[in-house]
C-alpha cells in the first residue's frame, strides 16, 4: 500500500512534466477554451457536458460488489452458475434501461470426467501420479466442490502410454530443433511449457508431428517465483496451480467446431453442422502445475537442452526420450464428455436517434474457468459500472445517435464461442457497424494497455486524455510514462509513427474481437488494466487473490469502467466516424515493406509494385477523407457510410488460402503464434513456406483490397 502511494505521487509528478508536450489538445483547447476539438466531432461542447455526466457515475465501490457477485460461484460455461451470472447481468443491464435479451446458442463443449497422469522411470519406478489438487495455505475459495478439474478444452479423449520429449515452450522453432535433433515425435508424448504462443498451436504443431498425447505445465520461470512472491504471498503462480486453457484450433476457426460460419441457434438441425475436427485436434492434451511436472523432468535424461529451454526448477532439463538412455514413459488418461449444450449470451440495446442501424457494439465475456476474478470478471464488473453510467443518462433523457449494443459473451473460454455464434448471425447487420469495444482481462493491475486496428489507434489515444487515472493525472499521461519506458526495447526498424506518443498494439486473437474483425471487418479495439498476474486460469483467479494483488480499493475497475463507457458514448455520438485512415495507410505501407524485405532475403522473385502504387493510392485518398472529416460539413450520412465501406473493403470474400473464415486481409492470427497478429497474412504466411506463386497470388488479392479501399474513399464528397 505505501509503495503504490509513493509510486502514484512520483508518477503524478513525471505526469507534470509531460503536460506541455501533449500536443494536439492543450494547443486547441487554448484557442477554445469552452470545447476542445476532437476528432469526428463539429463541436464538441454539448458532448463534452454528456461525458462529464457520464464520467460521474461508474462507482470504484460498487464495482467491487459487482465483482464479488460475479465470482461468488464457479461459472463454467453452460454451468448453472453460468446461467445465473447471465441473469445477473440481465437484471443489471435493463435497470439501467437496456433493451435486453438473453440469446442461447447450443454448441459442442466438452467437460472432463476423468483426467488422470502418470510418470514412470526406465525401471519402472513411479515417479507421480496426478493431477495434485490445486491448493495453498488459507485460500478460502479452493475447496468448493464446483471446482473443475484442470483440462483443456477442446482435448480428444483416449489412454496412452510412451515416452516424453520436453519441447520447451511448443513453439514451431521449438519443434524444429527437435526434428534437427533427429527427434522422432511418432506416439511420443510432448511436454512443453506455457508461454511463447497459444496453447491450442502447441497441440497443433505436436500433433502434425505425430505425437500421441501433450502435457502443458507452467514453469515457475514463466509465471511463479522465479518472477516473484508466489499466492498467497504475492501474485504469482504458486506450485500446485495449473493454467486450464482451450487447445481449440481457433486458427483455423473459431466459435462451436462443428458450425464455421453458420450460427448454432437452438433450432439449427443437426443435419447443419460438420465434423468438429476442423477446428479440434485429436490428441490428447492435459495441463498440469509444475509440482506435477518436476518430477517428470527431472527424471528425464537424454540430450541436455539447447540454450534458452533451461526453466526455473532447481536441476538441469534434458530433452529425454534418446533410446537406451532411461527414457521416462508417461501413462495419460483423458476421458472428456462432448455434449452439445446451451451457453447463454447477454445482449442490451439502446436504440439510436440519428443511425439506428449503425451499430456501436462493445463487450467482454462473462463465463470463466473457475471463478475469473481477473478473466473475464473484472471486466465484467467495469462493463456493469460504463451500463450503470448510460443508465443514469437515459434517465436524464439523453439518447444515443447510433445504437449502442452491449454484450456479455459466453464459452468464451473454449474458443471465443458466444461471440463468434452471435457474429455469424448477426452478420448482415454488422456490416454497417461503427465498431467494436471488446474488454477481457479488464483490471490485473495499474498498466493501461490498448490494441487496435490502425484507424482507431488515435480515437483510443484520445480519449483516454479525459479520464482521470487513480495514479493521478489522467489515463493517457500514466500510460505514456509506462509506454516510454517499453519504446526503449521496441524494434528500431518500425519508422517513427506520428502520433504515436503511446503504443497502440495490433489485434491478433485470443479474444472476443476476432469475430468482428476478423471474419466480418468491424473496426476494432481492446483494452486492458495489466500487472503481475500469476494465477490465470487457475482456482486462485478469485476474489481474494483480486483484492490482495491487483485492485484493493477497485479504483482501476472504475477507470476501466469509465474508459470503456466512454468509447461506446464517443463512438455512438460523432458526427463522423473519427476513423484515421491516414494510419491505417502508413500502417499497410510498412507492412507491405516489411514484406518485400522479407521476399528479398528469401531471394524470392516478387513484384511488389502494384500492392506499392495501391497503398500509396490509398494513403492520398486517406488524406483526402481526413480533411473532411476534420470539416465535418455537407452530407454526413454519406460520409459516414462510405468510411465505413473502407473497412469492408479491407476484407476479401474469399478468405485466406486454407483458413477462408478469416477474410480480413491486413489482420488474422498466426497460424503458429496464435495469439500474436500476422499482418498482411495472405502474403506473409506464403512467404513463410516460401511459396512463390501463392505469394504472387496474394499480393494480388492485397492490392485489389487497397484499390477498392481507396476507390471508396475518392469518392466521398
Ligand atoms: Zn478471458
Amino acid at each position: 500500500m505505501f509503495l503504490r502511494k509513493q509510486l502514484a505521487s512520483l508518477l503524478f509528478f513525471a505526469s507534470i512534466l509531460f503536460v506541455s508536450v501533449s500536443a494536439p489538445l492543450s494547443a486547441q483547447s487554448a484557442a477554445q477554451p469552452a470545447a476542445p476539438s476532437v476528432f469526428g466531432y463539429g463541436d464538441f461542447t454539448a458532448q463534452a457536458k454528456i461525458e462529464e455526466k457520464f464520467l460521474a457515475v461508474p462507482d470504484a465501490k460498487q464495482a467491487g460488489e459487482e465483482l464479488k457477485i460475479l465470482t461468488a460461484e464457479p461459472h463454467l460455461a453452460s454451468s448453472p452458475e453460468d446461467h445465473k451470472t447471465a441473469e445477473y447481468v440481465a437484471r443489471k443491464f435493463r435497470a439501467a434501461g437496456l433493451d435486453t435479451e438473453i440469446v442461447p446458442f447450443r454448441v459442442l463443449l466438452n467437460q472432463p470426467r476423468v483426467v488422470r497422469v502418470e510418470a514412470y522411470d526406465a525401471s519402472g519406478k513411479q515417479l507421480m501420479s496426478g493431477p495434485t489438487r490445486e491448493h495453498v495455505e488459507g485460500d478460502p475459495f479452493q475447496d468448493d466442490p464446483r471446482v473443475v478439474m484442470p483440462f483443456n478444452g477442446s482435448s480428444g479423449s483416449g489412454d496412452v502410454t510412451a515416452e516424453v520429449v520436453y519441447a520447451n515452450y511448443g513453439r514451431l522453432e521449438d519443434f524444429d530443433q527437435l526434428a534437427a535433433r533427429h527427434i522422432d515425435l511418432h506416439g511420443k508424448i510432448v511436454l512443453a511449457r506455457y508461454g511463447g504462443n497459444f496453447r491450442g498451436v502447441k497441440v497443433y504443431i505436436a500433433e502434425k508431428r505425430g505425437a500421441a498425447g501433450v502435457l502443458i505445465y507452467s514453469d515457475p520461470q514463466d509465471d511463479g517465483f522465479t518472477k516473484g512472491d508466489a499466492y498467497p504471498d504475492g501474485p504469482w503462480r504458486p506450485e500446485t496451480g495449473v493454467q486450464r486453457g482451450s487447445v481449440q484450433f481457433m486458427f483455423e476457426y473459431p466459435g462451436d467446431p462443428e458450425t464455421p460460419g453458420v450460427a448454432s441457434t437452438l433450432d439449427l438441425p443437426d443435419s447443419a453442422r460438420v465434423s468438429p475436427y476442423g477446428s479440434q485436434p485429436h490428441i490428447i492434451s492435459i495441463p498440469i502445475s509444475y509440482h506435477d511436472a518436476s518430477p517428470i523432468l527431472q527424471a528425464m535424461q537424454g540430450p541436455g537442452v539447447p540454450p534458452g529451454w533451461q526453466g526455473g526448477l532447481g536441476f538441469r532439463y534434458h530433452i529425454g526420450a534418446a533410446e537406451g538412455q532411461g527414457t521416462v514413459k508417461v501413462h495419460l488418461v483423458s476421458q472428456q464428455d462432448y455434449q452439445r449444450r446451451i451457453i447463454w449470451d447477454v445482449i442490451g440495446k439502446i436504440k439510436g436517434t440519428e443511425y439506428p442501424d449503425d451499430w456501436v457494439v462493445i463487450g467482454n465475456h462473462r463465463d470463466a474457468w473457475v471463478y475469473g476474478a481477473v478473466d473475464p470478471s473484472s471486466g465484467t464488473a467495469a462493463m456493469l459500472e460504463a451500463v450503470h453510467g448510460i443508465g443514469a443518462l437515459l434517465k436524464q433523457g439523453w439518447r444515443p445517435r447510433r445504437t449502442i449494443v452491449f454484450c456479455s459473451w459466453d464459452a468464451e473460454e473454449e474458443g471465443l464461442v458466444g461471440s463468434t455464434e452471435w457474429v455469424e448471425q448477426n452478420a448482415k447487420a454488422l456490416e454497417r457497424a461503427a465498431a467494436y469495444f471488446n474488454m477481457d482481462v479488464g483490471v490485473a493491475g495499474p498498466d493501461f494497455s490498448a490494441a487496435a486496428v490502425p484507424s482507431l489507434k488515435q480515437f483510443i489515444r484520445e480519449l483516454t486524455h479525459s479520464v482521470p487515472s487513480p495514479l493521478g493525472g489522467t489515463v493517457f499521461q500514466q500510460w505514456r510514462i509506462k509506454s516510454a519506458g517499453e519504446n526503449e526495447h521496441r524494434r528500431s526498424n518500425a519508422p517513427p509513427e506520428p502520433g504515436e506518443e503511446v503504443h497502440v498494439g495490433d489485434l491478433g486473437s485470443g479474444s472476443d474481437f476476432t469475430p468482428f474483425l476478423q471474419h466480418i471487418g468491424v473496426p476494432s479495439a481492446d483494452i486492458s488494466s495489466g500487472g503481475p498476474y500469476g494465477v490465470y486460469h487457475s482456482v486462485f483467479d478469485n476474489y481474494a487473490w483480486f483484492v490482495q494483488n491487483a485492485d484493493p480499493k477497485f479504483e482501476f475497475l472504475q477507470e476501466m469502467a469509465r474508459v470503456f463507457g466512454l468509447e461506446a458514448l464517443r463512438m455512438a455520438d460523432a458526427d463522423v466516424l473519427p476513423y484515421d485512415e491516414v494510419a491505417y495507410a502508413r500502417s499497410i505501407s510498412y507492412y507491405i515493406d516489411a514484406a518485400k524485405r522479407r521476399a528479398a532475403d528469401q531471394g524470392l522473385s516478387l513484384d511488389f509494385s502494384a500492392a506499392q502504387a495501391a497503398v500509396t493510392r490509398l494513403s492520398a485518398a486517406a488524406q483526402h477523407i481526413h480533411g473532411l472529416q476534420a470539416a465535418a460539413t455537407g452530407d454526413l450520412a454519406r460520409l459516414n457510410a462510405t468510411l465505413r465501406q473502407a473497412e469492408t473493403d479491407l476484407t476479401n470474400g474469399a478468405g485466406l488460402p486454407n483458413r477462408p473464415w478469416f477474410k480480413h486481409t491486413i489482420y488474422a492470427p498466426g497460424e503458429f503464434t496464435g495469439y500474436a497478429a500476422v499482418v498482411i497474412p495472405g502474403v506473409n504466411e506464403a512467404l513463410d513456406s516460401k511459396d512463390q506463386p501463392r505469394a504472387a497470388q496474394q499480393l494480388m488479392v492485397l492490392t485489389q483490397a487497397l484499390d477498392r479501399a481507396a476507390q471508396t474513399l475518392e469518392g466521398a464528397r
